[in-house]
């Protein structure tokens, strides 16, 4: 049986933090603020892959309340994800991800970006995609105030033994 679930996230753009997306560490003046690495478009993907396999979200299993998740890794949380979502006896599929961001220029990093999450999911690189738009400077992501991501994922049952 396939299923399909789908994640957004948004964080605040601040100074003085790192920019890091899907794992990678991207220059720029500005970084994301949250209590992890807000990671945004590992947030966006968790978000999928948990709706997919309907076992509530990121929120939930990682209380932004708890000391233990203060500046995490989010590619170690979506380790964790994975985990849960193999539990039910579910294996990712392929995933597909867009960041919604005017600055920096995203291009140059997205080859990474898949690799990164690739090899947390296990599964070919061709199988995870991750795009990037702006918005033509309208709106938070435009003014540069934030960054938001989506993404969707297909998930299949793994066979019995
Ligand atoms: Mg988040």
């Amino acid at each position: 049986m396939n299923r399909v679930g789908q994640g957004i996230d948004i964080h605040r753009l601040v100074e003085g933090r790192p920019l890091i997306l899907c794992g990678v560490n991207i220059p720029f003046e500005k970084g994301l603020l949250g209590h992890s690495d807000a990671d945004v478009a590992t947030h966006a993907l968790m978000d999928a892959l948990l709706g997919a396999a309907a076992l509530g979200d990121i929120g939930e299993l990682f209380p932004d309340a708890e000391d233990a998740y203060r500046g995490a890794d989010s590619l170690v949380l979506l380790e964790e994800v994975i985990k849960r979502v193999a539990l039910e006896g579910y294996s990712p599929v392929n995933v597909d991800v867009t960041i919604v961001a005017q600055r920096p220029k995203l291009r140059p990093y997205i080859d990474l970006m898949r690799q990164n999450i690739a090899d947390v999911l296990g599964l070919p690189v061709q199988a995870v995609s991750v795009k990037a738009t702006t918005t033509e400077g309208m709106g938070f992501e435009g003014e540069e105030l934030g960054m938001s991501a989506q993404a969707i994922c297909l998930i299949k049952k793994k066979k019995c033994e």
